[in-house]
């Protein structure tokens, strides 16, 4: 189901009002982890005056280790919907256990599910059984057949709307974070009719990596991005090294409106 050759037409996701994998590039912004009321409010107001489209936030976090902060839970759901509320941002946000899928289906508008669970299989086939949309992300070691393998197990269960995501793999390389791996981005929209979106957060590790990485990811092909924004990176419960500050979203935005049109 999800393999071009049957299916020769782009998928446009839709999201409330907006569309991913159109005409227009999808920008999806945000903290790492929802932390408090002020700090997802203060930055969905900035991604929302950048021209971002959505917000993204965990609530609740994959974090390697079981002592570091493990998100909000339901509590970040709630600040999320107060943002959604304030900004008119549709919300982003990571489903880490089939136990939550009713939650998430009422609170956000779309579902993440992230490297680590990429082959949950599970939670793939409880996703697939909503309508709605899912942000796959690649997993961490995974080919691209592994990738549109686990797509398939959404579209499988009738869930048409899944939007890919390229996340950067495990390489020897320990520059940055993960390497990203940009002729994925041709080759799964040449392989398949979803919508391709890259992460160059956590591809990279790096917050100055990340605009000259969206901005190749745009040059490549890509439907949309998902960046971190931090208002106080150096003191972010999760990825803040990676994070960039709000105010650089504007640039960042303005440069990729040179190559793409942006939603
Ligand atoms: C995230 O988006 O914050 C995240 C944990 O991403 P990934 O699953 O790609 O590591
Ligand atoms: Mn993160």
């Amino acid at each position: 189901k999800a393999n071009r050759l049957f299916h020769p037409e782009n998928s446009i996701i839709q999201v409330g009002h907006k569309a991913i994998g159109g005409e227009e590039i999808a920008l999806i912004a945000g903290p790492c982890s929802v932390e408090n009321q002020e700090q997802v409010l203060s930055i969905a107001k900035q991604v929302k005056r950048a021209g971002g489209g959505f917000l993204r936030g965990g609530a609740f976090k994959p974090r390697t280790s079981p002592y570091s902060f493990q998100g909000m839970g339901e509590e970040g759901l709630e600040l999320l919907k107060k943002a959604r509320e304030s900004t008119g941002l549709p919300i982003v946000s990571e489903l880490m256990s089939p136990r939550w899928i009713e939650k998430f289906i009422e609170d956000v508008d779309i579902i993440q599910i992230g490297a680590r669970n990429m082959q949950n299989f599970d939670l793939l086939k409880e996703v697939g059984r909503t309508r709605k949309p899912v942000l796959l992300k690649r997993g961490l070691a995974a080919t691209l057949e592994e990738f549109l393998m686990s797509a398939e197990y959404i579209l499988a269960e009738g869930n048409p709307n899944v939007i890919l995501c390229e996340r950067g793999i495990r390489t020897f390389e320990g520059y940055t974070r993960s390497t990203l791996d940009l002729s994925a981005v041709p080759i799964l929209k040449k392989m398949s009719h979803l919508p391709v979106i890259v992460d160059p957060s956590h591809a990279t590790g790096l917050w100055w990596l990340v605009e000259p990485m969206a901005k190749a990811a745009i040059a490549a092909g890509a439907d949309g991005l998902i960046i971190e924004v931090h208002n106080d990176p150096a003191n972010a419960k999760c990825d803040g090294q990676q994070s960039i500050k709000p105010e650089r979203l504007t640039p960042l935005i303005d440069s990729l409106r040179a190559i793409a049109k942006i939603d």
